[in-house]
């Protein structure tokens, strides 16, 4: 059994002094390339990853929904009758947005107590506020006795998290948390939520390198790229990036502003290069694969400008690694929305001890970074357990 979910079970027991009725879960994710593409209409190419968030629910008396967030030892009471606002405490809001939304979606909700613990670390670009999401309102809609496709349930998380919470996240994290199938990665067209399963080799291994360098998604930094890439989607007649590709991009590129262009052009190239890197690892091309992914990288770095030179490090570690053990068959570049977080690999599974072993020996970090690596399989995404 989980930690996360024997964690939940026992707080559960001990605060409500009952069993819970159901137990779900649901998964963190990688994206393995695809960034900042999912609000412009494009292509992500995300897996889950094999840390969830649990959920034990049961029911309770009223309209109340009782939570308990075991990781931040708080706890959380409001009602479902009526108008249902803001909390002063963070966690509670993605819990308090999946049941606002959820109503607002025509779903009703039974009075439910519920516990959550997480090993999906926080604030990594893990995308624990996704997991989070899905797991909650999976939950509730299963104690109320309804159905929900998984699509919708997305929606509503992404709506909680948009409007409720305040951060202005695109859809992916919450499809992927929602429909992730196991060993799969899944291609994401994030302007028709079309999916595609695509396996992942099994000689293929996923490393996650927390550089523990902690972002925000908050940030007005993620906000200001936004900004930046309407802006330019204006600027070329389109109603979003997606809609332009890269002959288009230089042919109309007169009036638009340096900085615009650099962002419109990292849009641009990584649509392209993430529809060919679902090409790549269905064919298990590993070298293809890891080619785009530095180029991803470079185009965060240069054109995006959402790295730090930190991350730009490990990478360039990771990378150097691959093209030394591995002979170029995989690559490394930093996932999520940027500012520091995570740095993945994918490389043929018998070489990523000798990549473990170069980030120990060049990686020098900060004393109060703490760097941690997982090596993860890719997981189903949420489900009743
Ligand atoms: P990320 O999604 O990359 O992990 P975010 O800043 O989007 O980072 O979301 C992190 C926030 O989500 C946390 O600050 C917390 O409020 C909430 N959260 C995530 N997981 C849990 C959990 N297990 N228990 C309580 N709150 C959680
Ligand atoms: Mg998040």
């Amino acid at each position: 059994m989980s930690d996360a979910k024997t964690r939940a079970i026992d707080a559960y027991i001990r605060a409500y002094d009952k069993k819970p009725e159901h137990i779900i879960r649901a998964p963190g994710r990688v994206n393995i390339i695809g960034e900042h593409t999912d609000y412009n209409d494009g292509f992500v190419l995300p897996c889950a990853i094999d840390k969830d968030t649990v959920v034990a629910i049961g029911r309770h008396d009223g309209d109340i929904i009782e939570a308990l967030s075991i990781d931040y030892d708080a706890h959380d009471i409001f009602s479902i009758d009526g108008d249902i606002v803001e909390s002063p405490q963070l966690w509670a809001n993605y819990v308090r947005g999946m049941a606002k939304h959820l109503l607002l979606g025509d779903y009703s909700l039974a009075p439910s107590r519920i516990s959550i613990a997480g090993d999906v670390p926080l604030g990594s670009g893990l995308s624990s506020s996704a997991a989070l999401e899905m797991a909650v309102g999976r939950a509730l809609i299963e104690q109320s006795g309804q159905m929900i496709k998984l699509t919708d349930l997305a929606m509503i998380g992404q709506e909680a998290e948009n409007q409720f919470v305040g951060c202005a996240c695109g859809i992916m994290d919450q499809l992927i948390s929602a429909k992730a199938s196991a060993e799969h990665a899944l291609l994401i067209d994030c302007r028709t939520l079309e999916c595609s399963a695509i396996p992942i080799p099994e000689n293929i291994s996923l490393l996650i390198v927390n550089s523990g360098i902690i972002h925000s998604n908050s940030d007005g930094a993620y906000n200001e790229r936004r900004a930046q890439c309407e802006k330019a989607a204006l600027h070329y007649g389109v109603a979003a990036l997606r809609d332009i590709d890269e002959n288009q991009l230089e042919a109309g590129k007169a009036g638009l502003d340096d900085i615009s262009y650099r962002r419109a052009r990292h849009v641009v190239t990584e649509n392209a290069r993430t529809l060919a890197a679902a090409i790549a690892l269905r064919q298990n091309d590993l070298s293809k694969l890891g080619q785009l992914m530095q180029q991803s990288h470079a185009s965060m770095r240069d054109d995006f400008e959402i790295t730090v030179a930190e991350i730009d490090r490990l990478a360039d570690i990771m990378n150097d690694a691959i093209a030394h053990y591995c002979d170029g068959r995989g690559g490394a570049r930093m996932t999520g929305g940027g500012f520091g977080g995570c740095v993945i690999a994918l490389a043929p599974h018998e070489h990523i001890a000798d990549i473990i072993d170069s980030i120990h020996r060049h990686y020098k970090k900060n004393d109060n970074q703490k760097v941690e690596m997982l090596i993860s399989r890719a997981s189903a995404g949420v489900n009743i357990i």
